[in-house]
């Protein structure tokens, strides 16, 4: 039997844990801290309407956007968990149209949404109490939530109906190198066959984990992201907009229970995974653009996440190790990893199985 071990409990960790064990593969995932501790449990759930484009990076969204559907009744049926995926679309809100506003339509209908221009009565009808200066919405019909803690419950769930064995508070655990194979420390390396494979999806801290081994192949970094729940009633779709004059961009997201979820900063602050009262700020007076009533004393809640970003073109690094035969990354979705796990577990697992090839564009470096 394949014999594989996995570091990290993200969602790319849990996709890949979930669909080697379906092949048939004993899969143990060591998990630093507890399931979903990094960015995959302080996301905000938003899978972005699909778009057009031949990278192999959107590539990735589309595939993760088309197959989320079927995946959530699959879970549902699996595990009894609803995952909280709901397809609501979404509206962006615009000052002004843009000079040729069929233009984007034309975009939308390419990649198989529906898109139409709608005017302040549309915009008050999807956000209740809406009061902001925004007198146009551009609203797409394919764009979906997905409760991100439910997600991971599920995928937990589904994981050890599958025989996976979950290792949580291990501490970030460092590979290094025995005879041309990667190598996990003691005890836990006793605990896998001799020919065991190895992923690290370990998000924004896999360069750590692979450090003695020449971490420079994964050039990950961490950028943090806040984010809030605002007691108000939420809106009927997700609500894109930016801020007049920085020119940054939040969302407004529905959640059960009547909930409000603002999103997000994005912040150069290195590992520190702490909310801070600027992130709070900024977020609220964004907010308030758009929802005047909010006030400090509805934000029940604030929490914080890094998301892993791979530090140059072309999207996450998806791929084995060069010159070690047992060692494979995936890491490195940045904003998009709740919508991309999927496609970049099947990639990643498809190469391990020896049925795909990967595209050069996810290639780490110097490989
Ligand atoms: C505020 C915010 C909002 C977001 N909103 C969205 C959204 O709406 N839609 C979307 O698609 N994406 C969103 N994202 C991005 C998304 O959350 C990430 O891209 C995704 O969760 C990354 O998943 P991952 O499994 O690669 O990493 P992580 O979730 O960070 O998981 C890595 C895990 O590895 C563990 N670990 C680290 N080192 C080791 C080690 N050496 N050994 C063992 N375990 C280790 C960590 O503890 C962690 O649990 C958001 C992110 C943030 C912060």
């Amino acid at each position: 039997m394949n014999d594989v071990a996995i570091l990290g409990g993200g969602v790319v960790g849990l996709f890949t844990a979930r669909r080697l064990a379906r092949e048939g593969w004993r899969v143990t995932l060591f998990e630093a801290r507890q399931l979903g501790a990094g960015a995959s449990g302080s996301a905000v759930g938003v899978l972005q309407a699909p778009r057009l484009s031949q990278s192999a990076f959107s590539r990735l969204s589309r595939e993760g956007g088309d197959s989320y559907g079927t995946i959530a009744a699959e879970l549902l049926e699996e595990t009894g968990i609803d995952t909280g995926y709901r397809p609501c679309g979404c509206i962006h809100l615009r000052h002004e149209l843009p000079t040729d506003p069929e233009r984007e339509l034309t975009f939308w209908k390419n990649s198989g949404v529906e898109a139409s221009w709608r005017g302040r009565d549309r915009i008050e009808e999807l956000i209740p109490g809406y009061g902001g200066e925004e007198a146009f919405g551009l609203e797409l019909d394919r764009e979906a939530v997905i409760d991100p803690a439910a997600l991971l419950a599920a995928l937990r769930s589904s994981c050890l109906r599958l025989g996976v064995e979950l290792v949580e508070e291990t501490g970030r655990l460092e590979l290094s190198e025995e005879s041309g194979r990667a190598v996990l420390p003691e005890p836990w390396s006793s605990r896998l066959g001799p020919r065991s494979q190895v992923v690290v999806a370990a998000g924004c801290w896999t360069p750590r984990a692979v450090e003695s081994l020449g971490s420079r192949r994964v050039d990950v970094g961490p950028v943090r992201g806040q984010a809030i729940e605002l007691e108000l009633p939420p809106p009927g779709c997700v609500v894109h907009f930016a801020l007049a004059g920085s020119g940054n961009a939040y969302y407004l997201v529905p959640k059960p229970g009547g909930r409000t979820w603002v999103g997000s900063t994005v912040e150069e602050a290195g590992y520190d995974e702490s909310t801070t009262p600027h992130g709070l700020a900024e977020l609220l007076v964004a907010a308030r653009t758009i929802l005047p009533a909010a006030t400090e004393e509805m934000v029940s809640r604030q929490w914080a996440g890094l998301r892993p970003k791979a530090m140059r073109l072309g999207g996450p690094f998806i791929g084995r190790w060069p010159g070690l035969e047992n060692l494979w990354i995936a890491a490195g979705n940045f904003k998009t990893g709740i919508i991309q796990a999927p496609a970049t577990a099947r990639i990643l697992c498809d190469a391990m199985i020896g049925d795909g090839e990967i595209d050069k564009s996810f290639a780490l470096l110097g490989g």
